[in-house]
């Protein structure tokens, strides 16, 4: 979601908090406010936009001081609006704070602190939190008691970083991320590693319920209660310093052709923590399996290749579900949880409920200092690095390829040959100039329908996903057999379907669908090794087998809502609305 920042230290805080933003702006972007402390006097500059456009406005990096605290907003509680834009000041200006989350409680405080007699200017949930550390600074004088009070009031998910005109920085952690970095002579309190990793890869991962106070050369770490912490300073991984675009046009186009590369990585290692789960799904327990966008549709394909292969069968649930009907799943079962980022709030959510009902908890995860890395029993690395693009593509293929591990792991005679798979990749990569082509035609549709059966209907569902995330136009997948129990309603010379018809067990039925779909005059793109004559457009994949084809198929899908997003002229790597890190319910 957001990213919020604070540093503490030698050089200019605007200039090291407005390029680290620009590091972490992948995480949510409507709106960007820097401010800084320079002679007890706190200045703040901020604005709607991207981090560049904002800053060539307003110059945020032009505010003098050596202590400062930064944020990129993604909305929730009042429009996107200057006023709206983080950081906040409290009504004396001594403090101003920077806020990643959901005051739930909000309202209640907000009309409290009215009643007070202080006022309000913008109409964000986070506003209260500089209002309340105000009053609780003003009754006690002192950062730390106010910061108990603060936290102790409220209610919600949140990590902010406050700024007092005295020059210290307290910063507070409540199921949203937050990261300390420690440099020789710098302290930066961060969302995401990104945002300090150029500068030291120390940092401490702060745990849930716990504050820190920085001053000079100093820090502290408490629990909510005001008792002193001891926290473990990890090494982070300098693999997330590679996050540059290199020569191509966007990170999702970079992500996209890394995938012959990413799928050999995630291939490779893992193989303890791999064993082990394998060993745990021999079992009479159920089995369930969870994730959000993407990651979910993952799980589907688990679901269809671990009965199908295995004998092993596993639920997939969808994380937001699960609090609707926590009795859906069984005591001292075993949940499967598969997140990008590992901070995904719904999938946090769904494993703390697991966890109550005493369950394992396995996780496929591509941060490995994540807060699901840390909640697991067991956890698989994606391995395939940082995946910046908001809409995923490497880590998608990557998941497939460790739950395709797992199985095989649990199942002697399991084939799959993942050399032959990213061989495959490249050589669809090679073809793009008729994908191209193709992307072209779809800039002013309004409709695209994606077909698939069997292990091809994630697939169709993950290509709808795409499409929509990165070309806004409205997409669906369907299962081939439902078309006629609804969308076939839909079919006109309008629409444009696209066909995942690879030549498995589901081709011949696929193809009478199509037949069925170019009878009302849709354009239908067919994603086949097999050319037809029913197909408008034939984008041609490698021939392989059955459970290689939806890590292959999904390839040039990507790259059609790719260059279909560039054709209308929308950002790909940061879709409007949308954030990579989903970090609030
Ligand atoms: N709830 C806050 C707002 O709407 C913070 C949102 C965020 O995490 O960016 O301003």
């Amino acid at each position: 979601m957001c990213s919020i920042i604070g540093y503490l230290g030698d050089e200019t805080a605007s200039q090291i908090i407005v390029k680290a933003l620009k590091r972490m702006e992948y995480r949510g972007y409507d709106s960007v406010g820097v401010a800084t402390e320079v002679e007890n006097k706190i200045e703040l500059k901020k604005g709607v936009g991207k981090v560049s456009e904002v800053n060539s406005k307003v110059q945020l990096d032009s505010l003098p001081g050596k202590i400062g605290i930064g944020h990129t907003r993604w909305a929730t509680h009042g429009k996107v609006t200057d006023s709206n834009a983080h950081p906040h000041p409290s009504n004396s200006k001594k403090i101003a704070i920077v806020h990643n989350g959901i005051i739930e409680n909000f309202t209640e405080l907000k009309e409290d602190l009215i009643k007070q007699g202080y006022n309000f200017s913008s109409d964000t949930d986070s506003e209260v939190i500089a209002n309340l550390l105000q009053k609780n600074y003003e009754i006690s004088n002192n950062v730390k008691e106010s910061m108990m009070r603060t936290t102790s009031q409220l209610k919600g998910h949140f990590a902010f970083v406050a700024m007092f005109d005295n020059g210290e920085l307290a910063a507070a952690k409540f199921h949203e991320p937050l990261i300390l970095g420690l440099g020789k002579n710098d302290y930066f309190l961060t969302s995401d590693v990104l945002g300090f990793i150029e500068f030291t890869d120390n940092a401490i991962y702060l745990e849930n319920g716990t504050f820190v106070i920085l001053e000079k050369n100093k820090f502290e770490i408490f629990d909510f209660e005001g008792k002193k912490i001891k926290n473990e300073i990890t090494k982070v991984s300098k693999e997330f310093a590679d996050s540059y675009k290199g020569d191509y046009a966007h990170f999702t186009l970079k992500e996209i052709f890394e995938q012959p590369s990413t799928i050999l990585k995630s291939s490779e290692k893992f193989d303890e923590e791999i064993t082990k789960i394998a060993k745990f799904l021999n079992t009479d327990k159920s089995i369930y399996i969870t994730g959000s966008g993407s990651s979910y549709n993952s799980a589907l394909i688990a679901k269809q290749i671990f009965s199908k292969y295995g004998k092993i069968k596993m639920e997939p649930i969808i994380s937001s579900e699960l609090q609707f009907s926590p009795d859906s799943i069984d005591d001292n079962s075993i949940l499967i949880a598969i997140s990008q980022s590992g901070e995904s709030a719904d999938v946090l959510d769904a494993v703390k409920i697991a966890k109550e009902k005493n369950c394992k908890i396995f996780s496929i995860v591509n941060l490995s200092t994540s807060t699901l890395v840390r909640e697991s029993d067991i956890s698989v690395g994606m391995n395939c690095g940082p995946e910046i693009g908001v809409a995923a593509t490497k880590s998608f293929t990557s998941q497939l390829v460790i739950l395709n591990k797992i199985l095989q792991k649990s199942v002697i005679d399991y084939q799959i040959n993942f050399k032959k798979i990213s061989d495959n990749i490249s050589e669809i990569l090679e073809n793009t100039k008729q994908i191209q082509k193709i992307a072209s035609e779809l800039k002013d549709i309004s409709d695209i329908y994606v077909l698939g059966r069997g292990l091809n209907f994630p697939i169709a569902s993950e290509a709808a996903l795409k499409l929509k995330e990165l070309t806004y136009i409205h997409a669906e997948g369907i299962p081939g057999g439902e078309l006629k129990h609804g969308p076939l309603a839909l079919m006109d010379s309008n629409v444009y379907v696209i066909i995942i018809n690879p030549s498995d067990s589901t081709y011949t039925d696929t193809l009478t669908s199509a037949r069925e779909i170019k009878a009302r005059g849709a354009k239908i793109i067919g994603i086949s090794d097999i050319q037809s004559d029913i197909y408008d457009h034939w984008i041609q994949i490698p021939k392989t087998d059955e459970v290689s084809y939806p890590i292959t198929e999904i390839i040039p899908i990507q790259l059609l809502a790719y260059y279909a997003a560039v054709e209308k002229e929308t950002d790909p790597d940061y879709p409007r609305n949308l954030a990579k890190s989903v970090t609030v319910k």
